[in-house]
């Protein structure tokens, strides 16, 4: 048996495929308002979206934009080149995302989902996978103060399901931001997965516990049967 009785679960790149939809929408939004043409190229746009993965995207916008008013400008035009994306189906689970949250559930482990996205965003993505009586909560970095790499994702969703400690919290990501969230928080399990952005060496220099090719390999690292 493991102690284990929380997993909190990031959305992109770890349980839900990314293929490049949020980078693209770094560069859709680049061609929708000259607002981040001051940053540099699309490409420089592009980039500094998959170094930054997974961090809260309107503070990404703070730092490519001059003024907090572009900051927010830009992220709605990320928000909305998000939206036309994955409401023309572009985000799907990925491989054993939906077999694994339901063995940690079926196990007694509350699953929470997380992300950097606004609730907005959240919420449709959520709506378009059909997940919502699949998880126990989905938290945003607007539920819970700060957004990664502070670790008020992980605390929030740990305080939100009355989990009894620190030591009972497993944090899966596919990102650095994701992996420094998970060892603020004190997680038991910081469980960096290669299904998205980041690859093993950034994901261990960051404090990674674990490396998992995706998050279908997390039942069998906790020694869960089946
Ligand atoms: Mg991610």
């Amino acid at each position: 048996m493991t102690d284990i009785t929380l997993a909190v679960l990031d959305m992109a790149g770890t349980t839900v495929s990314d293929d490049g939809v949020v980078e693209q929408s770094f560069a859709d939004a680049y061609d929708a308002t000259p607002v981040l043409h001051g940053f540099g190229t699309r490409d420089a746009v592009r980039a500094y979206a998959k170094a930054t993965m997974g961090q809260s995207k309107i503070e990404v916008f703070g730092e490519l934009t001059s003024s907090y008013d572009d900051a927010v400008v830009a992220n709605l035009a990320f928000e909305k080149a998000f939206a036309d994306l994955v409401a023309s189906g572009a985000c799907t689970p990925l491989p054993g995302a939906v077999e694994t949250i339901t063995r940690l559930r079926d196990s007694g482990i509350a699953v929470v989902l997380t992300t950097g996205f606004s609730k907005q965003t959240q919420d449709a993505l959520i709506d378009s996978l059909g997940w919502g009586d699949l998880v126990d909560l989905a938290l945003c970095p607007a539920d819970a103060g700060r957004g990664r790499p502070f670790p008020d994702l992980n605390l929030t969703a740990l305080i939100r399901s009355r989990t009894l400690g620190v030591q009972n919290m497993l944090v899966a990501g596919d990102t650095s931001t994701d992996m420094l969230s998970a060892t603020r928080a004190g997680a038991a399990y910081a469980v960096g997965v290669l299904s998205g952005a980041h690859d093993e060496e950034l994901l261990r220099a960051n404090g990674a516990t674990d490396i998992l090719a995706g998050v279908a390999g997390i039942p069998a690292l906790l020694g869960l049967d089946g």
